[in-house]
């Protein structure tokens, strides 16, 4: 490591990683994490590239925040509480207002979040953020993908559809009053990761997924690793109210069933329990395969790198 690269990661990175599970953060050759007794480690990656994950001109600031905030669905979606995060860094050049900004990012994730920064990697090349997020569940608890049973009702923790009609505004393809752009922007930027619902969800849930990809797939991804289908009552997917308001109800079922960027939790509950608070219900599974959804829409579902 150049003398240069050590500074940076001083100036930028090192005072991030303070956290009670966190015995040592950057500045060594690896961190080291307490885990508490009978507890199990719960590991996720998330890569954001320029111009595939963020349009090249967005603020630093908000590219960090998204993209803790990305990687720490997963962890909501396990049911893990948070331990801390590691940041793989690409960048072209070493720019300090660019780092500035976006170490203020990260920071504010690092806090609202409670993952502390404990290390990372820095190189040159093409602008590529990496965060992988480390978490812990009670031995034997982690919420999966497998255990949606016959009978068990499907739920979401919020509305869907925001995240995709934010790419369309960014793109040009919607055009909203500000105010609504702006709520836009806050939940494209800063989703609302649900930690706390899904710790919650430990022992209630019997299944669940974060909702990176539209809700047809990932609740096909619920679907398929428990052998069992989901039918969803198109009446019943909640939209936001700004949305509602901004495009006809046809366009936005469109985005919450196949855009992408949600980041709310999407689980199944056994008959008998309760929804946590602010939670909608929106389907049920029964015997078969697949996801069954009886509305058209023209766009095929969840976007595919390869
Ligand atoms: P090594 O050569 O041993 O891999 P590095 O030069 O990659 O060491 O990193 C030195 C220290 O700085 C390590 O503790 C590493 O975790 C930390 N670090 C490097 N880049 C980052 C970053 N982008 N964010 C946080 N910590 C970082
Ligand atoms: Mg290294």
């Amino acid at each position: 490591m150049s003398a240069s690269e050590f500074d940076l990661i001083n100036r930028y990175f090192a005072a991030l990683g303070k956290g009670p599970a966190v015995r040592l953060g950057v500045g060594d050759d690896a961190a080291l994490l307490a885990l508490p007794a009978d507890y199990e480690l719960v590991v996720s990656v998330d890569t954001l590239v320029e111009a595939v994950h963020f349009p090249a001109e967005a603020f630093p600031e908000e590219i960090a925040y998204r993209a803790v905030s990305v990687a720490a669905s997963d962890l909501a979606a396990m049911g893990a509480e948070p331990l801390g995060m590691t940041l793989s860094l690409t960048l072209p050049e070493a720019d300090d207002f660019w780092l500035h900004s976006f170490s203020e990012g990260l920071a504010g994730a690092a806090n609202d979040l409670s993952l502390p920064l404990i290390g990372g990697d820095t190189t040159r090349g093409p602008l590529t953020i990496a965060v992988q997020v480390l978490g812990c569940v009670p031995a034997g608890s982690a919420l999966t993908r497998q255990g949606a049973r016959c009978g068990d009702r499907l739920c979401v923790s919020g509305p869907l559809g925001d995240g995709a009609a934010a790419l369309a505004l960014q793109q040009d393809q919607l055009v909203v009053p500000a105010e609504q752009g702006e709520y836009l922007w806050q939940r494209f930027y800063r989703p609302d990761i649900p930690l706390e619902l899904g710790q919650q969800l430990r022992g209630l849930a019997s299944a669940a997924i974060d909702i990176s990809d539209g809700l047809l797939a990932d609740a096909g991804h619920i679907a398929a690793a428990s052998g069992v289908a989901i039918h969803i009552d198109p009446e019943r997917i909640p939209l936001s109210t700004a949305l509602a308001t901004m495009v006809d109800r046809q366009r936005a079922l469109g985005w919450a069933l196949t855009g992408g960027d949600d980041y709310q939790l999407c689980f199944t509950l056994p008959g008998d329990a309760v929804p946590p608070a602010g939670c909608s219900t929106l389907g049920e599974v029964r015997e078969g395969a697949g996801v069954h959804c009886p509305v058209t829409i023209d766009k095929p579902a969840g976007y595919q790198h390869f």
